[in-house]
């Protein structure tokens, strides 16, 4: 089947009201169907920039639109993933790694406790607007915390992405106001770790250097 050649909207595995108490309905419907959608919709737009152009064989400030389009498709293809790597609490969501993913995380940081604190403090530094990401080096064979500020910078070019955290603040400020840490502690009751383990082991397998 062919593939899409614009983006859409994913549909979430969960429910809205099932992310509560630690992301309410409101703010998770909010979240996907108004924040979400919009980098849909402006990734979209800079395509159709791109192929106006070409059609008419004109100009493009190809500085500005590349920017776009990197900011755009960053904010959809890690928004997509966040929804995949949360599950509702007790189903799925919460708990400690376990699998290839769990030994990882425990040689490269000594354990879960570590890893947990540096992936906090990453979340929670970010300047201005951004996410926390857990990304694999498959060079060195290493899972190493990211940190992205806004959806594209700072980001390890190559490096596949197994879980991330969104801290913008519009994926908080309805539940928490500007308290970004406690929207970060919630996080870890509703982090899908079987999701990320699968992740890590299909990426092993693929064996892409
Ligand atoms: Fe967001």
């Amino acid at each position: 089947m062919e593939k899409p050649h614009y983006y859409s909207l994913p549909k979430l595995p969960y429910g809205y009201k099932e992310l509560a108490p630690y992301i309410s309905e409101e703010q998770l419907q909010l979240h996907h169907e108004k924040h979400h959608q919009a980098y849909v919709t402006g990734a979209n737009a800079a395509f159709e920039k791109l192929e106006q152009a070409r059609k008419a064989g004109g100009d493009l400030d190809m500085k500005a639109t590349l920017k776009e389009l990197s900011f755009h498709i960053g904010g959809h293809l890690l928004h997509s993933l966040f929804w995949e790597n949360l599950a509702p609490a007790g189903r799925g969501g919460g708990g400690k790694p376990a699998g290839i993913l769990g030994a990882a995380i425990d040689k490269e940081f000594g354990g879960f406790e570590r890893f947990r604190a540096e992936f906090t403090q990453a979340s929670v530094s970010v300047e201005g607007s951004g996410w926390a990401a857990l990304a694999f080096c498959r060079m060195s064979n290493r899972p190493l915390v990211m940190q992205i500020e806004k959806h594209h910078v700072n980001v390890y070019p190559m490096f596949p992405i197994l879980l991330v955290l969104d801290v913008w603040e519009h994926a908080y400020y309805l539940d928490y106001r500007n308290l970004r840490a406690k929207f970060v502690e919630a996080f870890w009751s509703i982090v899908n770790w079987e999701e990320a383990n699968r992740r890590l082991s299909a990426l092993l397998k693929g064996g892409v250097k």
